[in-house]
Order: structure tokens, then C-alpha cells, then sequence
């Protein structure tokens, strides 16, 4: 080596080495989190072009746009402006260009997603942003697997609509002459294994690949298509942080790579730079708990870390707090959650404190969620019943049988003429009997709110008036998941508990979503969901909301029973995506209560528990403090499969209790929710019996 590459491999360890310096053929790095996968690619580029291939004969695939920016910033800038460096779809499109593919106009995903909202509407479902995005993922998801509407085996219900919306979508794609952002791919894929396009095929010298597990079917093909079996191909993954998999990502890909590219040499690398040891114990006793999964060796580099702590704040407004207050000393941080619902208390409390913060749209905007503009709207009448907006927004959530849109216009004149919109409205000219009872009920039961309290109202709202019955019948109507929806309702009324009024909360909301609105250049803090952090590090990093039907996911949970430990296990990656997303701190947070109900701690928290105890003796107080939450959850009287009603157990912390009821867990997750009594209080308990009860 010259004195200049070994600059170039300066700091590296052995095994990274050998990876930025390997020849010629096909070689795949399969590694633990933190262990200098993204870091070597980018040496090898580097050696690369510096051993003089053009760079317009490399192409380097990241997995997001972001990915891409950061990689540019590893670089050295005229080395990159030549490169093929980018995500799949990106590359792919501009090789179809070059290689004299008509490119018909690409709809952006705004357009896509009001397609869908058309589509859904005029069928009566319900067209909120969930299920928008349920739709899109799913008919992504199929896309990416290279299965066509036709061929979309469908049992469910529920499926049925989705293979609707999949041939309609394709027909209007047609139709129109336009293309989504799946298209590239499968373009690319068709157009490549026709063979007749040897432009596209262009000839790179090297192909290289980062975060390679979370590659789909259509990727992986054009790979092969792309790079012949002994050709240049460097792709680096960890299956373990395979966490795309209902985008159609499949990291059996990555493990079989010696079917396709048989020569395909393996470096491992079992070092974890990026992480204290504390931390990387952590993540090693959980993800030894997946069964699909290879086997891997990541030790860490023995440094200390600040602490990995444990938290059980009372509630998530204390939690909100308790992350705060951690601000002052400056550390670069990160708070993490499984649902964007969860960072609804945190950005609160940072908008009142007024800490710049910085977050995807979609997370922050909580009040923006349609349900939640429902119920504002409810208290906005209440406060102004002369405000349109809100009267058309909710006047017929439930039904009250107010048809067609010319009724606004009567309504408006009728008002100006004498009083409100509110009391003009049962009023109207031409009413059935019913109609009228139902306007007339509907004005007094929004008269009746003034007065109220904020959470009053909204609880008045849900019950009396009728609006969780509502959700209920849309979600039914809809095939779609109503206790998500009632989640977000929950969390909503939660939110309006630390307002005095209506008027207040209000307010407060209106002020959230303008903040929301600007992002800061560097914020004291980051707010992300588990899925968004991949491939990122942060100083300190909170896990926030481990709680159980969280994560694991309730709905992860509501499968079949063939998809049952699949979809547990991908859930068990995300967790260890966050976990190792730690340099020196790792947070780990359990509010007693979640939107005010007592709730158990997640199921893979024991599997962590051991790790406090062992990694962190200078904090045994809290450490133990874990250990006996877990351990004396039902032991000895549970032992088998039998709970029965009446149980007798000791719980350290609470004293003995009974069993009160045992139930199925709703859907098809596994095991079964518990309900203890322990003197006053009583709570339930989310048990997977096979794993915790031996
Ligand atoms: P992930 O799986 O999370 O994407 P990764 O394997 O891509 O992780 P990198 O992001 O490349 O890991 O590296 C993690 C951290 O460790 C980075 O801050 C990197 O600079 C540092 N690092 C990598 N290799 C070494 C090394 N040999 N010595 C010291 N630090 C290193
Ligand atoms: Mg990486």
C-alpha cells in the first residue's frame, strides 16, 4: 500500500481493513450495529478512486436521501459530483434516462396520497392519514415484491378492498400516463432483464451497497441483472436491524447471497465502535432472543459509559419532564418512541418550555390528526358557534342527517338574520321531524359545553354526543383498526387535562402546530420514531413508552399465527435499533401509566433486565429495582399454562394479590392479558405465557 492509502485506512481495525482493501469479486460485510459498516464503504470508495477507477463506473446505493447527504459529507467533494451515488430509485431513474427509456412524468407522493383519499372517500371509508398510508405501504409493498393486483392473493375482507384500490390505482397510472415512485424499480427490473438494453447495463466497475437487509425483491433482482456472479459487488447489512420488512424487505436476501453470487466472500466485524459497553451488552442479551437470525459475535470496546439508567416516571408529563431536565447539561440527545402518537406529551411540554426541537412533520403534529381536529372542532363551536369551519366539520359526525352542501348557505343567512349558526341551525327551512330533533339535540348538547372543563367537554363529546360510537361504526365500516383511533382520542383528552378550559386548549393547539411548522437549524433536541433513527448515533438517547402492545406492537401482534414470530421478532429489531443508536448514554423509560391507564412494562424489558444489573453495579438500587419487577411477576403459583382466576402470587413491590380475570389478548397475539387485584388497586398484566412462564 502507498503512504496514501494507508492515511486512508488510518484508525481502522484489522477486519475493516481487509474489507476497504479487498480485491477483486463479490464480498458481503455482515455486522452488528456501530461496527464501521457505513464507515468502510465510504473508505473504499475512497481507496477506489484513489486507485483510479473513473467514478463514473462506481455506484454506491444508501438506503435514504439523507443517507446519500451524510456519505457526500464522508467524502471529499470533486470526488463525488462523477459518482453514482444515491438511493435505488434515484440511480435507477437516471440510468433509464441515459439509456433512452421514455420517462413518463413521475407522480409525486402528494398526489398519490390524495388519489387514495379520493378513492377511499367515495367509497366510504374513512380517508384519514393512517389508512392512506396503509394503502400506499401496502400496494408499495406488493410492488416491491414484483407481485402485480392480479396476482395479490386475497382472504380477508379488509384485502379485498386493498386488491380494489391496487388495480384502480394501476388503471389510473395507465390511464394517465404516469408513473409512481415504484415504477422506476420495476421499469428498471423489466427493461434490464429483457436483455435487449445494453446501455442500461453500462458496465460499473464496482457496485457497492449500505444497509444492505433492508433491500426488496425487485432491488435485489436488478442487482443481479446489474453485477454478473464474480463481478464487484461490496454490500454491507446487519439482519439484525432489518425493520422495513412491510415495505417488502427481506433479509433472507442478504443471507442467501451465496445462491446468486456463489465466490461471495464474507468479513465479519465483530467490534462496536460507536457504542459505551454498557450499552452494547444491552443490545446483545435482547437480540439473542430472535430465532431468525445469524449468529453474530459484537463485543464492545470496554468503554464506559455515562450510565444506562432506567426510568419509571409516573406518567408521560413527568417523563416529558424528566427529558428536559437532562437538557441543560448540553449533551447532544435523542428521544425515540415506537408511534408518532407517543411524542404528543414531550412536544407539548417543549413547545410551553419553548426548546427548539426538531422532529418529521408527521410526528409532531398530532393535533393535526383527523380525529383530533374533530374533537377541537366540537370545542371551537362550543367557544364561537358561529364558526362554519367547525359546524361543517362536525355536524354530521355521527349522522344527523344534514344532506348535501346547500344547507351551509341557508344556514349562513338564516344566521345573519338573527343569531348564530348554532341556533339557526335546527331552524333550517324544509327539516324532516327528525332532522330537527336531532339539530335541536346536537345545538344543546354544544350549549351545554360552555362551562365545562376542557376534559369535560371532551369526555361529553366521545360519550353523550356520541362520538367514539361514531369512530366505531366508520372503523367497522372501513376494515380498519378503531382502537388506534381511540388511541389517539385517548391521548387528545390527556392532553386537554392540563388546560383549564376549552378556550385554553385551544389555544395551546394552535400554537403547537405553528411551531411544528418551523424546523430549527440545530435543535436542543431530536424527536424520531424507531424506524426513522436507523443508521444514525446520538450522545444520549432516550427510549421513552416501553410499554407492553406498544412494543411489540398491538397491531404487529394481529396476525396469523404463521406470521406470529416473524412480526414479534421484527419488533424486537426495532427496540435493538434504538438501543444501539447510543454512544455514552441510553435512557430506557416506563411511565407507570399511559394515557392514564395503568399499563405493564413491554415484554422484552426482561430480556434487558438482566443487562441492568450486571452493567451497571453502581446503580444497583435501580437495577434491583428491575429485577424484582420482573422477577416476581407471576412465578412459582403460574408456573405451566395454567392462570386461573383466584391465583395467589407475591408482587415485592405491592404485596400478595389475586388474579381476577384472564383473558385472550384481543386479535391473535399471543398469550393473554392478566388482571391482578392487589389490595386497592388493580391492573393487567400482557403475558406471552410460552416465553415468561417456564
Ligand atoms: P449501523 O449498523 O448502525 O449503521 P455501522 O456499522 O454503519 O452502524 P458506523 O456508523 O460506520 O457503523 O460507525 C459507528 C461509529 O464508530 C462511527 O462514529 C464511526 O466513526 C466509529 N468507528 C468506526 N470504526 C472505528 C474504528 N476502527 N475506530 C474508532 N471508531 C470507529
Ligand atoms: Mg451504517
Amino acid at each position: 500500500l502507498s503512504t496514501q492509502e494507508e492515511a486512508m485506512l488510518e484508525g481502522l481495525n484489522d477486519r475493516q481493513r481487509e474489507a476497504v482493501i479487498h480485491d477483486e469479486g463479490p464480498i458481503a460485510v455482515f455486522a452488528g450495529p456501530g461496527s464501521g459498516k457505513t464507515t468502510v464503504l465510504t473508505r473504499r470508495v475512497r481507496i477506489l478512486l484513489h486507485r483510479g477507477v473513473p467514478p463514473e463506473r462506481l455506484m454506491v446505493v444508501t438506503f435514504t436521501r439523507a443517507a446519500a447527504y451524510e456519505m457526500r459529507e464522508r467524502l471529499e467533494k470533486e470526488e463525488t459530483s462523477r459518482l453514482w451515488m444515491g438511493t435505488f430509485h434515484s440511480l435507477f431513474l437516471r440510468l433509464l434516462r441515459e439509456g433512452g427509456v421514455f420517462i413518463p412524468t413521475l407522480l409525486r407522493e402528494g398526489e398519490v396520497y390524495q388519489w387514495f383519499r379520493k378513492w377511499l372517500k367515495e367509497r366510504e371509508i374513512p380517508a384519514d392519514d393512517e389508512t392512506i398510508h396503509h394503502f400506499m405501504g401496502a400496494i408499495s409493498y406488493c410492488k416491491g415484491n414484483l407481485v402485480p393486483p392480479e396476482r395479490l392473493q386475497v382472504k380477508k375482507e379488509k384485502n379485498q378492498t386493498l386488491k380494489e384500490a391496487y388495480q384502480a390505482y394501476e388503471a389510473m397510472k395507465r390511464e394517465r400516463g404516469n408513473w409512481d415512485y415504484d415504477d422506476i424499480l420495476i421499469a428498471f427490473h423489466r427493461h434490464l432483464s429483457r436483455e435487449c438494453n445494453h446501455r442500461l447495463r453500462r458496465g460499473f466497475d464496482h457496485v457497492l451497497v449500505d444497509e444492505f437487509q433492508d433491500v426488496n425483491r425487485v432491488q435485489f433482482e436488478s442487482l443481479r441483472l446489474l453485477v454478473p456472479p464474480d463481478g464487484n459487488l461490496f454490500v454491507v447489512g446487519d439482519d439484525d436491524q432489518s425493520i422495513y420488512g412491510f415495505r417488502g424487505s427481506d433479509p433472507r436476501l442478504m443471507l442467501h447471497m451465496d445462491e446468486s453470487f456463489p465466490h461471495c466472500r464474507r468479513v465479519v466485524l465483530a467490534v462496536n465502535h460507536r457504542s459505551a459497553e454498557p450499552i452494547v451488552q444491552a443490545g446483545q442479551r435482547l437480540i439473542r432472543h430472535n430465532r431468525l437470525r445469524q449468529a453474530k459475535t459484537l463485543v464492545g470496546t470496554g468503554r464506559e459509559g455515562v450510565l444506562l439508567k432506567w426510568i419509571e416516571p409516573a406518567d408521560e408529563e413527568e417523563e416529558a419532564r424528566r427529558i428536559i431536565h437532562c437538557l441543560s447539561d448540553g449533551v447532544e440527545t435523542a428521544v425515540l418512541y415506537r408511534t408518532s402518537t407517543q411524542s404528543r406529551a414531550l412536544v407539548d411540554a417543549l413547545v410551553r418550555e419553548g426548546i427548539s426541537f426538531s422532529a418529521s412533520r408527521s410526528d409532531a403534529s398530532f393535533y393535526r390528526r383527523w380525529q383530533v381536529r374533530d374533537l377541537l372542532s366540537y370545542l371551537a363551536l362550543a367557544e364561537n358557534p358561529d364558526d362554519l369551519d367547525a359546524l361543517v366539520r362536525i355536524v354530521n359526525k355521527p349522522k344527523r342527517y344534514l344532506y348535501g352542501d346547500t344547507w351551509m348557505d341557508e344556514v349562513w343567512n338564516l344566521s345573519r338574520k338573527n343569531g348564530d349558526l348554532l341556533t339557526a341551525l335546527p331552524r333550517l327551512p324544509g327539516l324532516k321531524t327528525y332532522q330537527k330533533q336531532a339539530l335541536s339535540r346536537f345545538q344543546k348538547q354544544i350549549q351545554a359545553i360552555r362551562g365545562m372543563s376542557a376534559t369535560e367537554a371532551l369526555e361529553w363529546v366521545r360519550g353523550s354526543m356520541g362520538y367514539d360510537r361514531f369512530l366505531e361504526s366508520m372503523a367497522q365500516a372501513g376494515g380498519q383498526d378503531a382502537a388506534s383511533w381511540k388511541e389517539t382520542v385517548d391521548e387528545c383528552v390527556l392532553a386537554a387535562a392540563s388546560h383549564e378550559t376549552p378556550g385554553a386548549f385551544l389555544a395551546h393547539a394552535a400554537k403547537v402546530a405553528e411551531v411544528v411548522e418551523q424546523i430549527p437549524k440545530k435543535p436542543a433536541i431530536r424527536l424520531m420514531t424507531l424506524h426513522k433513527a436507523k443508521g444514525l448515533e446520538f450522545d444520549r438517547v432516550f427510549l421513552i413508552g416501553l410499554h407492553a402492545m406498544v412494543i411489540p406492537h398491538r397491531r404487529s401482534l394481529q396476525v396469523s399465527e404463521a406470521q406470529k414470530n416473524a412480526a414479534w421478532e421484527e419488533e424486537r429489531r426495532l427496540l435493538y435499533v434504538g438501543i444501539t443508536r447510543a454512544r455514552h448514554e441510553l435512557v430506557l423509560s416506563v411511565s407507570q401509566t399511559r394515557q392514564g391507564k395503568r399499563v405493564g412494562p413491554s415484554p422484552f424489558l426482561k430480556e434487558l433486565g438482566y443487562s441492568l444489573e450486571e452493567a451497571q453495579p453502581a446503580n444497583k438500587r435501580l437495577a434491583s429495582g428491575v429485577q424484582h419487577r420482573f422477577h416476581d411477576q407471576p412465578q412459582a403459583p403460574f408456573a405451566g399454562e395454567t392462570v386461573s382466576v383466584g391465583d395467589q402470587f407475591h408482587h415485592v413491590k405491592w404485596g400478595m394479590g389475586t388474579v381476577t380475570k384472564v383473558q385472550p389478548m384481543t386479535g391473535s397475539a399471543p398469550g393473554r392479558k392478566i388482571t391482578l387485584r392487589l389490595g386497592e388497586r388493580s391492573f393487567d398484566l400482557h403475558y406471552e405465557l410460552s416465553r415468561q412462564l417456564k
